[in-house]
C-alpha cells in the first residue's frame, strides 16, 4: 500500500505518531546523555560545509578523561577521494577551534591517521560528569564522493545536484576498556562506533533544496532546516535540488521514499523500494521488535551499487533504474526487481542491527551485517518465497569463503583486518547461514523470543558477541546442534 500524503499532513501524523510511540519504548533516551546541537552552513557553490557544535559529553567510563577523542571522517573521506584521481585536490577538513565555558582548549590531530583528533580538556573529566564543548568544524566535500559527497541523480542531463553527508561533522568517539576506540577507516565495509545521542541541527541549504535527514525534517524558513533527531548513533543528511518524494506507512512508521524528479524508470524504482521497505518493516517488527523511529526515509542515491545505511535513513542506488525502462527484457527486469528488493530489505534491516542495537562495526562486523543479511532471507519469507529456495540459498553460503585465501576456520566473530579478503564471505554470507540454521535448529518460536529479547535488552545500546551468547545460550541449553553451530562460527564460544 502506498499513500501520498502532503508534507503538512505527513509532519502533523508523523509528529503524533512519535508521540504516541515514545511511551511504549524500551531504554528511554536520558537528558543528560550525550547530544550535539549543531548549526550547519552547507555551501553549494564551493561544495563546502562549516558546523558550530556544542557537544554535552558525559563520562560514561570509570576513568578521568584528560583528553576527548573525536573522529573526522571527512579527512578519511577525502583522502579516499584523492586515491581515485589524477588531479590534485586542494580539499581540507579539520576542528578549527575547540572550547569549553569560553577557555580555548588544544586540538591535536594523530599524526598517523587524520580521522582521529585529540582535544585536550582543562580539568580532567571525571566519571560521570558532564561538559559542553564547542567546536567549529570545516570541510570539504568531494565530488562524487562515497559515503559524503555530491553529484547530478540525473547522470545524463547534469541538470541538479545532490549532496550527501555522512559522517560529516566531529564525532565523538567511544572510550572503551581504558582507552578511545580508534580504528582505521576503510570503503569496502562499516567502520564506524559511536554510542547515541540526542541531535538538534539547523541546517542552511541553497534555496530551493530538500532536505532529508536521519530523524524529523522540517523547513522552518526558506533555506533553513531543522533537525531532531533522538538517541541516533549517528545523522546522515541529504540535500538536493532534484528529489520528489512518495510516502506510505507501515506499524506506525511513515516511509518517505525519494528519488530523481521527472524520469519514468525512477519513479518505478521507488514505487518498489516502497514496496519493499513496507513490506521489510512489517517482517523485522514480527521477528525482532517495534522500529523506535517515527519514520524511515529511502533515498536514491548514486551510490554504485547496493545501498548505505544510516539512522532513520536509507540510500539505495539508483543502478537498479537502468534496468526498468522499456529497452530491458522481462528476465532481466525481474532479476534487477529482485535485487533492489534484497538492497532495500538489508538496509532497512541495519534500522534494527547497527542502528538500534550498536555494535563496533570494525571489531565484530557480523553483528550488524551477518544480522542484516539474515534479515533479507526473513524479509523473502515474508513476502512469499519458499522455504526450499531460502534454505537452498543459506547452504550456498554456510561454507563461503574467500578462495583466494587459506581460510581453513569458519569463525565470523572477527576483525576487519583479521578477516582480510575473506570479510566479505565471513560476515555477509557464512554469518547470515549462522543464523539462519541457528533458527533452524532452536525451532523458529524459540530462536525469535531470543532475538526479541537480545533487541530489546541492547537497543540504544551496544552489544558484543559476548552479550548475544550471554541471550543466546540459555535458549540452546542441550540443544546440540545450536552448541555445534556456536562451536563452529563464534570464536567466542570455542
Ligand atoms: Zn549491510
Amino acid at each position: 500500500m502506498q499513500t501520498v500524503y502532503s508534507r503538512a499532513i505527513r509532519a502533523f501524523a508523523a509528529l503524533l505518531l512519535f508521540a504516541a510511540l515514545l511511551p511504549a519504548l524500551p531504554g528511554h533516551a536520558e537528558e543528560d546523555g550525550l547530544s550535539y546541537a549543531m548549526d550547519v552552513t552547507l555551501d553549494a557553490q564551493s561544495a563546502s560545509l562549516t558546523v558550530e557544535a556544542r557537544v554535552a559529553v558525559v563520562n560514561d567510563s570509570p576513568d578521568a578523561w584528560e583528553e576527548l577523542c573525536f573522529r573526522d571522517f571527512m579527512a578519511s573521506v577525502i583522502a579516499e577521494a584523492r586515491t581515485r584521481t589524477d588531479e590534485q585536490l586542494s580539499l581540507q577538513s579539520g576542528i578549527l577551534s575547540a572550547s569549553c565555558g569560553g577557555e580555548m582548549l588544544e586540538v591535536r590531530v594523530d599524526a598517523a591517521d587524520a580521522s582521529i583528533v585529540y582535544v585536550a580538556l582543562k580539568t580532567p573529566l571525571a566519571s560521570g560528569d558532564r561538559c559542553e564543548i564547542a567546536l567549529s568544524y570545516a570541510a570539504d566535500i568531494p565530488e562524487g564522493g562515497l559515503r559524503c559527497g555530491y553529484f547530478p541523480l540525473h547522470t545524463e542531463s547534469e541538470a541538479g545536484r545532490t549532496f550527501e553527508l555522512a559522517q560529516f561533522y566531529p564525532m565523538l568517539a567511544v572510550y572503551e576498556d581504558g582507552g578511545w576506540v580508534v580504528e582505521p577507516y576503510f570503503v569496502d565495509g562499516e567502520c564506524f562506533y559511536t554510542r547515541c545521542a540526542d541531535y538538534d541541527i539547523r541546517l542552511h541549504v541553497p534555496e530551493g533544496y530538500t532536505v532529508v535527514a536521519s530523524g524529523d525534517e522540517t523547513e522552518e524558513a526558506p533555506s533553513l532546516w531543522r533537525i531532531h533527531a533522538d538517541r541516533m548513533r549517528d545523522v546522515t543528511l541529504i540535500a538536493s535540488d532534484e528529489l520528489d518524494v512518495a510516502c506510505g506507512e507501515a506499524e506506525g512508521v511513515m516511509v518517505n521514499c525519494y528519488y530523481a524528479r521527472g524520469e519514468e524508470s525512477h519513479r518505478r524504482q521507488n514505487e518498489l523500494s516502497m514496496q519493499a521497505a513496507l513490506d521489510a518493516i512489517r517482517a523485522f517488527t514480527d521477528a525482532y521488535g517495534q522500529y523506535p523511529y517515527a519514520e524511515l526515509d529511502v533515498v536514491e542515491s548514486n551510490y554504485e551499487f547496493g545501498g548505505m545505511e544510516a539512522p532513520g535513513l536509507v540510500r539505495v542506488s539508483q543502478m537498479y533504474s537502468w534496468f526498468f525502462g522499456s529497452d530491458t527484457d522481462a528476465a532481466e527486469r525481474a532479476e534487477y526487481e529482485g535485487k533492489l528488493a534484497a538492497t532495500v530489505a538489508h538496509e532497512t534491516a541495519h534500522q534494527w542491527f547497527y542502528a538500534v542495537v550498536g555494535n563496533d562495526q570494525y571489531r565484530e562486523a557480523w553483528l550488524d551485517e551477518s544480522f542484516a543479511a539474515y534479515s533479507e532471507q526473513v524479509y523473502w519469507r515474508f513476502v512469499g518465497k519458499s522455504e526450499d529456495d531460502i534454505t537452498a540459498q543459506m547452504d550456498a553460503f554456510a561454507n563461503a569463503v574467500n578462495e583466494a585465501e587459506d581460510v581453513s576456520d569458519l569463525c565470523i566473530d572477527l576483525s576487519y583486518d583479521e578477516l582480510g579478503g575473506d570479510y566479505t564471505p565471513a560476515v555477509y554470507e557464512r554469518g547470515a547461514a549462522f543464523l539462519y540454521r541457528l533458527e533452524q535448529a532452536l525451532g523458529r518460536e524459540t530462536f525469535s523470543a531470543a532475538m526479541r529479547e537480545y533487541y530489546a535488552a541492547f537497543a540504544f545500546k551496544e552489544a558484543a558477541t559476548q552479550d548475544f551468547l550471554a541471550v543466546f545460550r540459555p535458549y540452546a541449553e542441550g540443544n546440540e546442534d545450536a552448541q555445534a553451530l556456536f562451536a563452529t562460527y563464534l570464536r567466542a564460544a570455542r
